[in-house]
């Protein structure tokens, strides 16, 4: 453990990780480093700068998101060759885990520059760590694409790899996702991960049809990260 606190090294990229509910899951040294940068690229500005505000820090925002990413990408980087720290966080939790981040790390890589990740909060740790299935080897597959016939192969093809799945999915289309485990993966064992960190968080666990059945009584709401038992 290192208790000393040596200054920020110039020209970083600072991959910070913020909370994914729970605003006391910041970092101490995610503070630091959002205090001590010159500039905080964010996927969005405003989101950011209420969790700015609520730890009392005052920074330059510079707007950082998917469809800009490769201009905003060439601008941080030019800010990093005159020597700047950049600290880049997206809405919550890992920057470039299912979000942006990963176009500017490569490319800070690529010009020679430092990456250091503030690591944090991570809504794929978190649920796979209380799911209460194997953790020792997974398969992160993030959000599957929205056309249905394109998920249904994705999933198919999922179905031979021995590690748990972690799923990222919208409270928009979990039922649907349900409906496909349920297809595909019947037998399997699954959690469902919602609103982790929050005041209504649950796992929910079952297999897919019965976790179905508590979607029919009552509509599952807020985020979730969906885990299902590898093959055997
Ligand atoms: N970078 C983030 C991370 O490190 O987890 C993920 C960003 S991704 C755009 C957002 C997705 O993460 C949500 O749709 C949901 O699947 C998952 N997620 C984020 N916060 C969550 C929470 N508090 N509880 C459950 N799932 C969450």
């Amino acid at each position: 453990m290192e208790a000393a606190l040596p200054p920020l090294t110039p020209s970083t990229l600072y991959l910070v990780a913020t909370p994914i509910g729970n605003l006391e899951d910041i970092t101490l040294r995610a503070l630091r480093v959002l205090r001590e940068c010159d500039v905080v690229a964010a996927e969005d500005t405003r989101h950011s700068g209420q969790l700015l505000k609520h730890f009392g820090i005052t920074k330059p925002l510079l707007s950082y998101f998917q469809f800009n990413e490769a201009r905003r990408s060439e601008e941080i980087i030019e800010r990093l060759r005159r020597g700047e720290k950049v600290a880049l966080v997206t809405d919550a939790g890992s920057p470039g885990i299912s979000d942006p981040g990963e176009r500017v790390v490569k490319a800070a890589i690529a010009a020679g520059l430092r990456v250091e990740a503030v690591p944090g909060p991570c809504a794929l740790v978190a649920g796979l760590t209380a799911s209460g299935l194997p953790t020792e080897v997974f398969h992160f597959v993030g959000f599957l694409p929205h056309k249905s016939g394109q998920r249904r192969n994705r999933l198919e093809a999922l179905k031979t790899i021995a590690a748990t799945l972690v799923f990222y999915e919208s409270p928009y289309r979990i039922e649907k996702l349900l409906g496909e485990l349920n297809e595909v993966y019947p037998d399997r064992d699954v959690v469902l991960a919602r609103e982790l960190t929050k005041k209504f968080e649950e796992f929910l666990r079952g297999k897919p049809a019965a976790l179905l059945e508590i979607a029919a009584k009552r509509a599952l709401k807020g985020e979730f990260v969906v885990l299902v038992a590898g093959a055997a």
